[in-house]
């Protein structure tokens, strides 16, 4: 299978050559096995950084209308302790957040240690809807490419791990998606002639996805291409690679939380023994 993480810079992305289906040998059944135990894993995991205060994480879930990120979110998110997760969708700009650098809507939303972010579309619409249908000048979104690099590093210096998604489905099954959601009442209120008009754009979205995903490929924000036609595959794969990320920083975030127990435990030692001596003057 082609490569499927991005995380060196200025390497080249070629959407069309990665496959959107799950690789051969790969069934629902394993695949929803493997989804269960990861999610359990995820949510000790959280359970850790949240403690250790150390790290905290955002997932940048990007791609096509259709393509899952609502699907994921109640999925791999759903594995998480509500506490201490925010999910932030970024639709069209209002007036104020068009009043601001297009990145304040976004760093506002930012997580704090020992929390996760995930957003449902990002920063990275300021150079992906914004260069296909040129609401600003080439210079601008060109430039906010570098933006985003740089801040995404700004993150990362405080301890956040930044994982970004683009879940990748091929332009039948978006049609087909698309055509389920009229027959399906759930799913009402998604209709939108404009996941239709966004159609005409599918080659000019590629090659967006494309620049942006190689110029913002870094050790610390890695782009993962989630072959996502079967939503089981998709899950499995977001799970998985978040709980990859997670898990290196495991026995950090145990020693952290040791060393807390540690010094709250002597703390907690103090005070019953200048209780105790209070107790015993006044005897
Ligand atoms: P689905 O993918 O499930 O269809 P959605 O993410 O498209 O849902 P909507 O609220 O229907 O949800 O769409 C949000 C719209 O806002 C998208 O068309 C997106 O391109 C647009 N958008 C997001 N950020 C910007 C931006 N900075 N400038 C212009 N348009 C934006």
């Amino acid at each position: 299978m082609s490569q499927t993480v991005f995380d060196d810079p200025g390497e080249k992305v070629r959407l069309n050559d990665i496959s959107a289906d799950p690789p051969k040998g790969m069934t629902r059944d394993k695949a929803e096995k493997r989804f269960a135990a990861l999610g359990k894993e995820l949510f000790d995991l959280q359970d850790a950084m949240f403690g250790a205060k150390v790290h905290s994480v955002v997932v940048v879930l990007q791609g096509r209308d259709g393509a899952g990120k609502d699907g994921t979110i109640k999925h791999v998110v759903g594995c998480l302790n509500p506490r201490g997760v925010s999910v932030s969708s970024f639709g069209v700009p209002t007036a104020e957040e068009r009043d601001h650098d297009f990145l304040w809507r976004v760093h506002r939303h930012a997580p704090r240690l020992g929390e996760f972010a995930i957003f449902n579309r990002s920063h990275y619409e300021d150079v992906l809807v914004v260069r296909v249908h040129k609401l600003a000048p080439k210079k601008l979104w060109q430039e906010r490419i570098g933006h985003i690099a740089d801040f995404e590093e700004l993150l990362a210096e405080h301890g956040t791990i930044v994982l970004k998604y683009f879940l990748h489905i091929t332009k039948d099954e978006q049609e087909q998606r698309l055509l389920e959601r009229e027959v399906e009442p759930a799913t009402a209120w998604k209709l939108n002639p404009n996941d239709w008009k966004e159609r005409d754009y599918w080659d000019a979205y590629t090659a967006a996805y494309e620049n942006a995903i190689s110029r913002t490929a870094a050790r610390h924000a890695p782009w993962t291409i989630v072959p996502a036609n079967s939503k089981w595959y998709r899950n499995f794969v977001i799970a998985e690679s978040i709980v990859d990320a997670l898990r290196d920083h495991k026995r950090n975030w145990e020693t952290t939380l040791k060393e807390m127990g540690k010094a709250r435990r002597s703390e907690l030692d103090a005070y019953r023994a200048q209780r105790a001596s209070r107790k015993d003057a006044t005897k």
